[in-house]
């Protein structure tokens, strides 16, 4: 049966390929390694990590289960399942540690992390050149792990025999804390030193032990002294990783230190506009933007929004697309966000703005009301579940579109009136610190 479906990979391999673009094709399919058929009771397919096995299963089952009818006029159940060994004491095959997704051409460059993705394509062309080791820093979800692999991937691309090993400095820690007990010390430094490339991720884990620390900067001294490559991520500065010894900093900053921060809007619209395209989904611009403004410091979170709105776009599918777009952007960003309840807003715009809490409340249609009103409103869709119309009504009794307008006028608001601005960061302030005063009605 085996035999079988080697026959029968090809073919439906060609019929995959005229339904997703070649991209798409590349990053999912081409690395799908099938190994049993066994009658109409399954069809495992084996794929390189855990990422894949997800993507697979959630976007890509259909396409796959209609090339198999196709071809075979026969589906069963189609598992996925991950490849073995990307787990335990690390061998110089880290391939099995990387996703095939993190490769340069899927990662997007804007002014926030230009100069760590120049470094490390210059590094990818010569290892063991100028920057080494490269050190690049960043906050938790900018791309830090991404260049790495896409390195170590294009690398690997060029030269499969490259003895590449890229790990977590997890990993590291661990595989050195058990060679103490096992010592076996031979085996251990061969890992780390006959290499051509040595590539850490989150290298601040090395503050947790300070004998892996000791063992990190002889394994550091040999590589650097053979001018091969070092590559290490962290998401602070070399100086301010807990109890890193002076003469560890000093060589973390010999080569270039490159900083990655958080992207712009217009790079975060291309991140959603690339990632949705590798996952076969479709956001529409203004959601797309809705979804950019709101989710500003974590490209993962970019990342879940896409997915969460696809999911709740086809649940429901007549709620306007901006709506569901607003409405996955809050959830995430709630997330981080203090619970603040209405009447706390209610009572923070009333005091900065001195409007009477009851005409705040009131229908009064004067100027001078309004936009605390829509300051109001826009505080609740900020930092409360309300929905619209729950906001409209506990807000001057309005329906929900006045409640999108507000929001909108208020952001305009905030972008050319600096005074406005200052007032509406303070009231954030205050009621994030939850030190609103009541005041009379
Ligand atoms: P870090 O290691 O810095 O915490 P990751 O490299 O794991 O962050 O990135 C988190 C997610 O965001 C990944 O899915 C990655 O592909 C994506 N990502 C980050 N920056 C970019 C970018 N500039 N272009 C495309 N995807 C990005
Ligand atoms: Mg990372």
């Amino acid at each position: 049966m085996v035999k079988e479906i080697q026959n029968l990979w090809p073919k439906i391999l060609e019929e995959l390929k005229v339904k997703v673009t070649p991209q798409q094709f590349q990053t999912w399919f081409a690395h799908i390694k099938p190994i049993t058929l066994e009658g109409d009771n399954g069809i495992e397919l084996r794929v390189p990590n855990e990422y894949h096995r997800e993507w697979l299963s959630r976007s890509y089952k259909d396409i796959i289960e209609d090339a198999f009818s196709s071809v075979s006029g026969d589906v069963g159940d189609i598992r996925f399942t991950v490849e073995d060994g990307a787990q335990g004491v690390p061998s110089v095959e880290s391939y099995s540690y990387l996703n095939k997704v993190y490769l340069f051409d899927n990662f997007i460059v804007g002014p926030s992390n230009r100069l760590a993705h120049a470094a490390a394509v210059a590094v990818s062309e010569s290892p063991g050149g100028t920057y080494n080791p490269l050190f690049l820093q960043g906050g938790v979800g900018l791309g830090k792990t991404h260049l790495l692999h896409a390195i170590c991937l294009s690398l690997l691309a060029k030269n499969p025999s490259l003895r590449i090993l890229y790990l977590p400095c997890e990993s590291f820690v661990n595989h050195f804390i058990a060679t103490i007990k096992s010592e076996r010390w031979e085996g251990f430094r061969n890992t780390y030193r006959d290499l051509d490339m040595l590539v850490i991720d989150d290298i601040h884990f090395i503050s947790r032990s300070q004998r892996s620390r000791e063992e990190f900067f002889h394994t550091f001294n040999a590589l650097y002294n053979l001018q091969k490559q070092i590559v290490l991520s962290s998401d602070c500065s070399p100086e301010d990783i807990p109890s890193l010894e002076e003469r560890l900093i000093s060589r973390f900053k010999w080569g270039l230190l490159a900083r990655i921060d958080p992207p712009s809007f217009e790079t975060r619209i291309a991140i959603i506009e690339k990632k949705a395209a590798l996952l076969n989904l479709y956001v529409p611009p203004s959601a797309a933007r809705i979804i950019a403004e709101g989710v500003t410091d974590n490209v993962r979170e970019l990342e879940g929004a896409i997915i969460r709105f696809s999911r709740y776009a086809s649940v429901s599918p007549a709620t306007p697309v901006e709506e569901t777009a607003r409405q996955v952007t809050k959830e995430l960003v709630k997330q981080n966000v203090p619970n603040v309840s209405i009447e706390e807003i209610l009572r923070a715009v009333s005091t900065s703005f001195g409007i009477p809490l009851s005409q705040l409340q009131s229908r009064d249609r004067s100027r001078s009301v309004a936009l605390a009103r829509q300051t109001a409103m826009y505080f609740a869709r900020k930092f409360t579940r309300l929905s619209l119309q729950e906001i409209g009504g506990y807000i001057g009794g309005r329906d929900h579109s006045t409640v999108i307008h507000a929001e909108e006028k208020v952001k305009e608001t905030k972008s050319r009136d600096k005074g406005f601005l200052q007032l509406m960061d303070e009231i954030e302030k205050n009621l994030q610190q939850g030190c609103t005063q009541p005041v009379d009605k």
